[in-house]
């Protein structure tokens, strides 16, 4: 399936949810969601009944506009979580967390995740010294992102390295402020996870 390069904010008031796709936007007045927070379309105002198939599948794709993953991704992810000892949809949720453009936009260093995505892409950053432009590389504890010299230069950056002073790491990354990188010091836990996400849901949806 190609990646959706519609409007972001469509996405969200398909969920009904602020899903924070698009940076600074998403904290102001001008948020779709916050203005019209009704399903697109032309019945999108009468659409009330939510069954339980229906709710399962709302939350995955919660999840998946949230980490701008691509369904076959996702259910890669799924499986993996699955087989993992421990609570399947915690398992998944870390895995989305560790994701390499995930910990970038942590890291204070892109203003959404889409933007992260771009950045590793555009090769931006090194992970373990090695230049690495995947974004859906899954962290492990000890890897170590660093932003490459030669991008620290550049105004896009300088402006994002001062606004990172402001910025609250999750636990299970060890942030370097001088040195802008950022280490794995644990696989993100549940309340890492900054969304109040339904995950039983999305488990169950892939169990049937
Ligand atoms: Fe979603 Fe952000 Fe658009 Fe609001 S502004 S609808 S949170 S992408």
């Amino acid at each position: 399936m190609a990646r959706y390069t519609g409007p972001s904010c469509k996405l969200c008031r398909r969920e009904g949810k602020k899903l924070f796709l698009k940076g600074d936007r998403c904290l102001s007045d001008k948020c779709a969601v916050s203005r019209r927070a009704t399903v697109p379309g032309q019945h999108g105002a009468g659409r009330k009944t939510v069954k339980e198939y229906g709710m399962q599948l709302r939350e995955k794709q919660t999840a998946r506009r949230y980490y701008g993953v691509q369904e076959k991704q996702f259910k890669k992810y799924y499986v993996k979580a699955d087989k993992k000892s421990g609570i399947a949809g915690e398992n998944l949720l870390s895995i989305l967390e560790s994701r390499y453009d995930n910990a970038v936009y942590r890291m204070g260093l892109a203003s959404s995740r889409k933007e992260a995505r771009q950045l590793v892409r555009h090769g931006h950053f090194t992970l373990n010294g090695k230049k690495a432009d995947i974004p859906s590389i899954i962290l492990k504890v000890g890897d170590v992102i660093e932003l490459r010299e030669k991008s620290r230069s550049s105004e896009k950056f300088k402006g994002l390295i001062e606004d990172m002073a402001n910025v609250t790491a999750p636990k299970w990354l060890d942030l370097n402020k001088d040195a802008v990188s950022a280490k794995v010091i644990a696989m993100p836990a549940r309340d890492d996870v900054d969304f109040d996400f339904n995950e039983q849901l999305i488990i169950e949806l892939y169990s049937k």
